[in-house]
């Protein structure tokens, strides 16, 4: 067989020949546009002309701060066709672990979005490789950055008729992205031309998301969260319609959006599809066009599934998968070789993960070895293939995290006969609230930093709009219950933290559960502190 390359180029200019009058509509703070692929394609070559006049190539990292919107998605490929690097950045971290990644990654060149030009303003000083900055708006935009350029007027220069770089490597990075770790900095997993394009072909499979040119399809999943999964890629190749749902949506707009423009497949995470359901609960909206609501990051829960299929006769997609895994790694789909199953077993396959994805390898290792396909035994899973992460870039945590070949997830799960995967915990001690990770490690050190506290455990708590939230179970030392409130913590953490990553609750403890060479007993305390809010 030939060896050619699989590269990004041929995902555009496929959209460029075969679906010129197929149709982007995008929502930015300007109202809904909408752009055929073939002015998509062309604004794409004038961004990829400005950079390069700018000094972008091979190689060069280019950061984007930016919500869902057709800027973004000419950004998704003007980047990796000239052979630099995409790397999406999660405006939600901290301004200390963004100013962290843009450093780490050695963004030269970063694509902003107006309203979140404060965020880089704050940390100007901190990102000395930065050479330009693109504000992504229609108009010139007053900034302390320098030198920084408007999109439109920038790529105005470009030139409609560019030509991407053919002799790629199909092996070269493409695009980065950042994911939380346990405690510190976060790590960078690098994307490889090759591994989107299989990627890409994952998503159209028949038994996966079936994505293909006859859907509608809306990411409202970030474009900085694993590559909206891989869809603003696989839809511009195969001339799916995309609708980018712009910047702060509301569950109404997301309605909205489905019900005007007929949408047929959209992806997020549970918190999304909560408020999803509880506007339609609100409100009657034509939905009917919905053919699948794509969710993962966080288990979704039964009775949720249970509302879209039953009340709303909406089909449910339950997926897995990591910023390390591309990230579509396991879907709940039904095998036919079960036969005829009645309405909760249905419900009750796809509140499991799923089955692994064609193309990929997994093995689960409990403490004695490979698990058996029991639906009881517990393990770690461990997974390998074409478009997993090997490493995270520069970065000694991938000693943890790839062993012999293979990447070990952190989730524990179970498998049953049929081959259906359970996440049913995590060894990483991090929280998952609405769909972005909160460090356990970060908030506990950051209490046993006050002078009062003898010791901090943070552990989850289900939460029925964003998941799981924290909790802090606080021991005072000796002298201190007298002195040290619950707001003199909130206080003492308020400015270290975004608001988000604060704990719903702090409770005080005489001990915190331990095991006998003294490590917090983490679940213990979680079924504990989880009972003990089920009751109140
Ligand atoms: P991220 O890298 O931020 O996308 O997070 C990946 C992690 O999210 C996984 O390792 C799991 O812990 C969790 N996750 C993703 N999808 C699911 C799911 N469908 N059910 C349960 N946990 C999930």
């Amino acid at each position: 067989m030939m060896n050619t390359p699989l590269l990004l180029t041929d995902l555009i200019e496929r959209a460029e020949v075969y679906f010129p009058t197929k149709k982007v509509i995008s929502r930015t703070s300007s109202g809904v546009h909408t752009f055929t692929y073939k002015e998509i394609v062309q604004r794409t070559r004038r961004l990829a002309s400005a950079l390069s006049c700018l000094g972008v190539e091979e190689g060069t990292k280019v950061g984007t701060l930016a919500w869902n919107h057709h800027r973004h998605l000419e950004a998704y490929f003007a980047i990796p066709c000239i052979g630099a690097v995409l790397h999406t950045i999660n405006f939600r971290l901290s301004p200390q672990h963004i100013a962290y990644i843009v450093n780490h990654a050695r963004d030269e060149v970063l694509l902003i979005d107006k309203d979140l030009l404060p965020l880089v303003e704050a940390i100007k000083d901190q990102i000395p490789h930065v050479k330009a900055f693109i504000i992504l708006s229609e108009e010139e935009v007053e900034t302390e950055l320098k030198p920084s350029y408007s999109y439109e007027k920038f790529i105005e220069q470009g030139d409609p008729a560019f030509q991407f770089t053919k002799e790629l490597d199909e092996n070269a990075p493409a695009g980065m992205c950042y994911t939380s770790a346990t405690t510190g900095n976060p790590k960078g997993v690098m994307y490889s031309h090759r591994g989107i394009v299989l990627h890409s072909y994952a998503l159209g499979l028949a038994d996966t998301t079936a994505l293909s040119e006859k859907d509608v399809a809306m990411p409202v999943v970030p474009m900085f969260h694993v590559n909206a999964w891989g869809l603003p890629f696989a839809a511009t190749w195969f001339g799916t319609t995309q609708v980018l749902p712009g910047p702060y949506f509301t569950p109404e707009i997301l309605a909205t959006l489905i019900e005007e423009h007929r949408v047929t497949i959209t992806a997020g995470v549970p918190t999304i599809w909560n408020g999803l359901l509880q506007e339609i609960e609100r409100k009657d909206y034509n939905l009917s066009s919905l053919r699948g609501v794509l969710c993962g990051g966080s288990a979704a829960p039964k009775g949720m599934i249970r509302a879209y299929e039953e009340k709303h006769g909406i089909p449910f997609m339950h997926a897995y998968g990591m910023t390390e895994t591309s990230p579509l790694a396991i879907i709940a789909s039904e095998k036919s070789s079960l036969g005829e199953l009645n309405q909760e077993e249905k419900i009750s396959i796809k509140a499991k993960q799923g089955i692994l994805v064609p193309g990929l390898q997994m093995k689960i290792v409990g403490k004695d070895g490979e698990v058996a396909w029991d639906g009881k035994e517990m393990g770690e899973l461990l997974l390998r293939g074409p478009w997993i992460a090997s490493q995270y870039e520069n970065d000694e945590r991938t000693l943890g995290s790839f062993k012999d070949g293979w990447l070990y997830t952190g989730d524990v799960v179970t498998i049953d006969e049929e081959g259906y995967i359970q996440v049913v915990d995590r060894t990483k001690d991090l929280i998952k609230s609405g769909g972005e990770w909160i460090s356990s490690v970060d908030i506990e050190n950051a209490i046993m930093a006050h002078e009062g506290v003898f010791e901090a455990a943070v552990v989850a708590i289900p939460h029925e709009q964003w998941h799981e939230r924290p909790v802090a179970c606080v021991v005072l030392k000796e002298g201190y219950h007298e002195k040290v409130s619950k707001k003199d913590l909130y206080e003492f953490l308020t400015p270290q933290f975004a608001k988000w990553w604060l704990p719903d609750e702090i409770v005080f403890l005489n001990e915190i559960p331990k095991t006998s060479v003294g490590k917090f007993l983490k679940r213990t305390l979680r079924d504990e502190i989880q009972a003990l809010f089920q009751q109140s």
